[in-house]
């Protein structure tokens, strides 16, 4: 099968079935549940730009107002067969992007699914920092910063849910006094939990170049 879709068209649409279910089980008016129905395939429809066939008959069996949670849960577990895994990098290309970091702390890949990531984001406790691998322009890139160990309630910068969230802190390199400054944005904590609420693009790049022009 041929891969098409990205991680976060993927959550998109797990997102809009998760509703779906919703309305199925609590709205009685028929009515309302095809309005309901209607919008999630136009808001599919519209974020994917291209009619791809396993998306259509994804969505012929979701828009069936008797689907039920394990059904949609294997329908979703099939649909991503469809989904370009991230790809994997290898440890000198990962070493290359935290230079200065010493006694850097690998990603553990056995822990991740691939199909499941727009971006790589693991955390070392003992040095309390956050690492974040993404792709720009086919470009593999590196993100790092210090991670608070408290974990609040708030919205995350990078999939702007709410959710159990950190500061994460770059070091700034202010004006030409050379004086350092830290400048924080409150992000997941659990980088696997964001990318799965991760259902736009425009927001992660935004504050990866946030984070870039902090540094
Ligand atoms: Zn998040």
């Amino acid at each position: 099968m041929k891969q098409t879709i990205q991680p976060y068209q993927y959550y998109f649409i797990k997102r809009e079935v998760d509703q779906l279910l919703n309305a199925y089980s609590s709205v009685n008016d028929p009515k309302t549940v095809q309005t309901v129905q209607a919008l999630a395939a136009e808001k599919i429809h519209a974020m994917l730009e291209t009619e791809i066939p396993e998306i259509e008959a994804f969505l012929t069996a979701v828009l069936d107002v008797k689907l039920k949670k394990e059904k949609a849960e294997r329908l979703l577990e099939e649909l991503k067969e469809i989904v370009l895994p991230f790809e994997q990098p290898s440890k000198i290309q990962i070493e290359k992007l935290f230079r200065k970091v010493k006694k850097l702390k690998q990603p553990d890949w056995k822990e991740f699914d691939l199909r499941e990531h727009t971006y790589i984001g693991w955390n070392d406790p003992g040095s309390q920092k956050k690492f974040l691998v993404y792709y720009e322009d086919e470009q593999l890139k590196g993100i790092s910063g210090t991670l608070s160990p408290t974990i609040t309630k708030g919205i995350c910068a990078i999939c702007q849910k709410t959710s159990n969230v950190s500061l994460f802190l770059s070091t700034t390199k202010s004006g030409s006094e050379g004086t350092y400054t830290k400048k924080g944005n409150y992000i997941c904590h659990d980088s696997q939990q964001c990318n799965h609420q991760l259902v736009k693009l425009a927001p992660f790049y935004e504050f990866a170049e946030r984070v870039k022009r902090e540094r």
